[in-house]
């Protein structure tokens, strides 16, 4: 049916293209390219070991780099290119995108190297651009954001007049046995949580000191956890197109160990994301040289591999939305709809954890709805956007199911 082109061979690429290789029907032609290629061979080979679809062709690419791409896209002309690089390099892609006539989608909104910052202004101007050269631009198709959009759509369209309080609450109760270990890029997540917290209430952003505001909310088979509030992105476009909402903010958990490290790697400057000086030793033994470092670039290589978390990950994560607003009935109603996902079982099926696992199937989701021609629909847009159905219905049946609760006690 259509030829996808993943750009990036991480973790949560590892799932997506394992999961589209479980879909050969659709998936007629799969492509990997990255900066290192031969981390796309070793994937496409473990791909090919686990799922039997063999041909899956690879590349090197410079993706921050847009002829690079745009030599790429017109060389291998995908239907749909799926970013799955980090969100450094959203806009070089969607630009080589746009010179090429190539559709785009991705799990994260963009965010300058020298800024930790995150919002989707820099996407949203290309709107124009796509909506007149025909092209769709799914942005922000993950679980968070992604999936918890998705299931914010559904509420609106199954069950709400009025979505007046939503809280996207995220849990990982996993235990991966390391000291310290983030679940996807360091780099990403460590900018992510340091930030000020921020959420919507009464129609404007009111902002906190970082992880300042947390509460113990019970997340369902796993129990109570002490979950933070932060800014994230789907927030941001959620207000927008639900204007109804009163109040939306995000929670995550974390664990007494993980917020000790991360205060000590804050304390001692390797959160820092500015370059810095260093003297360091010449690989030929022959002296040193003066070399300029970012500390949080410095700290991811001397982490964990995410990638590498999923052999001996126990538990699991839950996500969901919590609601509350004016029924159909035309009364007061609350609504919880989550997915919990086994980090062993992810681990199973994909050889990733579980939070590669509820970013790739997603992403996968995505670009097959496009594929299929129910997500087609020229300009650049968040998920909630599109029709909801087809993707909670493909959820339940690529290893995300979901449940619902109707007029239980939110705890919010
Ligand atoms: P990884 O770090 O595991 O993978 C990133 C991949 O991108 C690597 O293969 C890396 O190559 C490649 N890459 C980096 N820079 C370039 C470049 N300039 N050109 C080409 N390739 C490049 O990250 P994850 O798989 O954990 O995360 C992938 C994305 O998913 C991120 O954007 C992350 O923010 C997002 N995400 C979204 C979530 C959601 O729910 N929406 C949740 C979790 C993650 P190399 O190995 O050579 O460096």
């Amino acid at each position: 049916m259509g030829k996808v082109l993943v750009i990036g061979a991480g973790g949560v690429a590892s799932v997506a293209v394992n999961k589209m290789a479980q879909n050969p029907s659709v998936f007629t032609s799969i492509k990997i390219a990255s900066r290192t290629k031969w981390k796309c061979d070793r994937l496409a080979a473990d791909v090919a070991s686990r799922t039997g679809y063999n041909g899956i062709t690879t590349a090197q690419v410079d993706a921050d780099n847009v002829d690079e791409l745009v030599r790429l896209f017109e060389d291998y002309r995908p239907d749909i290119v799926v970013n799955l690089a980090l969100p450094y390099q959203d806009l070089t892609i969607m630009e080589a995108c746009l010179q090429t006539g190539c559709n785009y989608l991705d799990t994260a909104n963009y965010e300058p190297k020298d800024e930790a910052h995150f919002e989707y202004s820099w996407q949203w101007a290309y709107r124009e651009r796509f909506e007149k050269a025909g092209l769709t631009a799914i942005l922000g198709c993950g679980f968070d954001p992604g999936v918890t959009s998705i299931y914010t759509a559904y509420a609106a369209k199954h069950h709400f007049n009025e979505i007046q309080y939503l809280d996207i609450v995220d849990c990982n109760a996993g235990d991966h046995h390391k000291a310290f270990a983030t679940n996807f890029n360091p780099e990403i997540n460590i900018r992510e949580i340091t930030q000020k917290g921020l959420y919507w209430e009464n129609g404007q952003w009111v902002e906190t000191e970082p992880l300042e505001i947390h509460k113990d909310l019970t997340y369902p088979e796993i129990g109570p956890r002490d979950s933070y509030l932060l800014h994230h992105e789907e927030i941001e476009s959620l207000v927008i197109n639900y204007p109804t909402i009163k109040r939306a903010r995000f929670w995550m958990t974390f664990g007494q160990q993980y917020l000790k490290h991360l205060e000590v790697i804050q304390n001692i400057g390797m959160s820092r994301i500015d370059e810095i000086e260093y003297e360091a030793p010449l690989a030929d033994g022959t002296g040193t040289a003066k070399v300029k470092i970012v500390p949080l670039q410095f700290l991811k290589a001397v982490l964990p591999n995410p990638q590498e978390l999923g052999e001996n990950y126990e538990g699991q994560t839950s996500i969901g939305c919590r609601i509350r607003g004016i029924g159909k009935d035309g009364k007061e109603h609350t609504y919880y709809v989550y997915n919990n996902c086994s980090h062993r079982a992810a681990y199973e099926e994909t050889g990733m954890q579980g939070v590669s696992y509820t970013t790739g199937v997603p992403a996968m989701i995505g670009a097959m709805l496009f594929l299929q021609g129910a997500w087609v629909k020229p300009g650049v847009r968040n998920v909630e956007e599109f029709d909801p159905d087809p993707f909670m219905e493909q959820l339940n049946s690529q290893g995300l199911p979901w449940h619902e609760l109707h007029d239980v006690d939110l705890e919010l």
